[in-house]
């Protein structure tokens, strides 16, 4: 998505070469336009798959999944990091390992909100090991849901989670895949192809 990659080039920071930051506009401040952009191009990606509901996690897949949700006129749920009071009820849990917070945590999502009619389109920030997206269709297969899809806004492809939900028969689409950070210089896989 050229909108997305010009965006990252201006904005982004390259904090090591695996790990690139992008709080201006996705991670800490939110750009509106461009999450709306977002959500428009996953609605265009994912038209087809009969989408029920959309599933992310806390904080920062909210809000493009929000805005996919708007477009494809479904509910978005957040998996939370910690059980807060009013999530008494049954939950579904897993644990994922977070790669920039270099630590595990549980995730939930309740019971009520996923079921085995259930097709999800699975949204978030970024695409490292993989982990998070794990965790997340561990969820959705424990409610006997089927994972129509993963969306991920930035894909850090020299890192292997992409290949790893692909291994797993799994539709993955990012919106820019970024191919190195390598002395402090975003590349984009799209930048070779052409
Ligand atoms: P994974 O679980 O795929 O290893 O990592 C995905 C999660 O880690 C994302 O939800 C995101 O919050 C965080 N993450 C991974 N890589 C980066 C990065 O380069 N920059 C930022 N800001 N977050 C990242």
């Amino acid at each position: 998505m050229r909108l997305l990659e010009e965006k990252i080039k201006t904005d982004g920071k390259v904090i090591s070469k695996d790990v690139l930051k992008v709080d201006s506009f996705l991670n800490h401040q939110i750009d509106p336009d461009l999450m709306l952009e977002i959500g428009k191009e996953f609605a265009k990606i994912f038209a087809n798959e009969e989408i029920t509901k959309i599933v992310t996690i806390e904080s920062s897949g909210i809000a493009p999944a929000v805005m996919t949700g708007l477009q494809l006129n479904v509910p978005v749920i957040f998996a939370r990091k910690q059980k807060s009071l009013t999530l008494y009820e049954s939950l579904l849990t897993t644990t994922v390992h977070s790669f920039t917070k270099k630590e595990t945590n549980d995730i939930s999502i309740s019971k009520k909100y996923l079921d085995e009619n259930d097709k999800i389109l699975i949204i978030d920030d970024f695409l490292a090991n993989g982990e998070a997206a794990l965790g997340l269709v561990d969820l959705v297969q424990q409610a006997n849901a089927q994972v129509a899809g993963i969306g991920i806004v930035i894909e850090k492809s020299f890192q292997p989670g992409a290949q790893k939900l692909k291994d797993l028969g799994l539709r993955v689409e990012s919106l820019a895949r970024i191919e190195s950070l390598a002395n402090g210089v975003v590349t984009f896989i799209s930048e070779k192809v052409e």
